[in-house]
């Protein structure tokens, strides 16, 4: 996180809504929250356009959702998913609409656009800690000067990211476990690392290629870019693991690096809730599977809506019910398809079985591609 001491700590702020975390999330929730005639403040620590380690692919649901907030931001437009190993190839395109490659700094901006036209402040500071009485929630807040103002809101949408601050600071964090043969047993964690080449891209589809260790996710974002994601339970250089898929380094040839390497995780993170009290978690902070079927933002904005709508209506229950509604189906087929091809053999197996069964590939492409409720 980059701190900016803030000149002189402004006067304590009342507001209905106080969204934590300036992320695409967040920011999404301070204009749903304009928009139903809230009040609303973002506290955010980094400064300036914000960039973060992803894929960068925005599923047609989710390009819905930008455009029903007035956000439409510019990219390479997505037909469908394609996978690829040892020379099999499995299509599917997407049957609602297309989808988009967005640079991260693109849709930060465009958001960002979104949040200042809405007449939202964003204060550079990070939320240091929460406490909430049955009426109100206080978010205090500093920077690397010190303590600075305490914000008064009705209730606060915590959209803290991966490793949500908040999430911990109200006990809703759990242990990532999945059963195993012989009970509970943890699960070595999956990381991703993601960089940018100066190349035209060579098609229209998210590819992912699959190797023995690792997923490489490719997303053409521009004319004149792609973002090269890599998914695995290897930790280690970017080149090293992309020495593992030979034909998408022959395809990047020798293409400019234009990115340095972000990286994030591990990525499986778990609540135990999504609601305390006056506290909504949305986002990745309110728990996250796997960047592998890309969904990560579409499911992010369907929370922040949900959110808005159960503070403006104020039932907070609600938000529980309808995040589930709207994570369920994502998160039944990244777990599935996680745990399939954990094993040697289900990673051999995968693409061919995709590319045998077309249908299936195009429904389970088209269930993730599909606007959440
Ligand atoms: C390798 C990889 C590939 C991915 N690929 C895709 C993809 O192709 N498509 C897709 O849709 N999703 C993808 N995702 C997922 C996607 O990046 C996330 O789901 C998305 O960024 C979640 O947004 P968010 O706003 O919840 O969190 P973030 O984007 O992480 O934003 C959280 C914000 O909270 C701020 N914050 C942290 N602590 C505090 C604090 N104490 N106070 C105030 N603010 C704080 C941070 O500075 C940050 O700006 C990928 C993820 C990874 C790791």
């Amino acid at each position: 996180m980059t701190h900016t001491p803030s000149p002189s700590p402004p006067a304590d702020l009342h507001v209905d809504v106080a969204v934590i975390g300036g992320g695409p999330v967040g920011l999404a929730a301070a204009a749903y929250a304009a928009r139903v005639g809230l009040t609303a403040v973002v506290v955010e620590p980094r400064a300036g356009t914000i960039d973060k380690a992803c894929g960068e692919g925005l599923m047609p649901g989710g390009l819905q959702a930008l455009a029903d907030l007035g956000v439409d931001p510019p990219g390479h437009d997505l037909r469908g998913i394609r996978y690829l190993a040892r020379g099999r190839v499995a299509e599917a395109d997407f049957s609602g609409g297309l989808g988009r490659g967005v640079r991260r700094t693109v849709l930060h901006d465009a958001l960002r656009r979104a949040v200042d036209d809405a007449g939202v402040e964003v204060l550079q500071l990070s939320a240091a800690g929460v406490t909430q009485d049955e009426r109100s929630v206080l978010v205090r807040t500093e920077d690397s000067s010190g303590p600075g103002p305490t914000v008064s809101a009705a209730w606060a949408i915590a959209a803290d990211g991966l490793h949500s601050p908040t999430r911990r600071c109200l006990g809703l964090y759990r242990e990532p476990r999945t059963r195993g043969a012989d009970g509970d047993q943890r699960l070595a964690g999956r990381y991703g690392l993601r960089q940018h080449y100066g190349t035209r891209p060579w098609g229209d589809h998210v590819e992912v290629h699959w190797s023995r260790h690792a997923e490489a996710y490719v997303t053409p974002v521009a004319d004149d870019l792609v973002g090269v994601a890599v998914l695995s339970r290897q930790r280690g250089p970017l080149d090293d693991s992309l020495a593992d898929f030979p034909h998408l380094r022959e395809r990047l040839g020798d293409a400019s690096v234009v990115t340095s390497v972000r990286g994030a995780g591990p990525l499986r993170q778990r609540t135990s809730r999504r609601v305390a009290g006056r506290v909504l978690l949305a986002g990745d902070a309110s728990g996250y599977v796997d960047a592998l079927t890309g969904e990560g933002i579409s499911l992010g904005l369907a929370h922040a809506r949900a959110a808005v709508s159960a503070v403006a209506a104020g039932e907070p229950d609600a938000y529980e019910r309808a995040w589930r509604a709207a994570t369920r189906r994502y998160a039944l087929l990244t777990h599935t398809l996680v745990q399939v091809t954990r094993p040697s053999w289900g990673r051999r197996l995968l693409v061919p079985a995709a590319a045998a069964l077309p249908p299936v590939f195009r429904g389970a492409v088209n269930e993730l591609a599909r606007p959440n409720p």
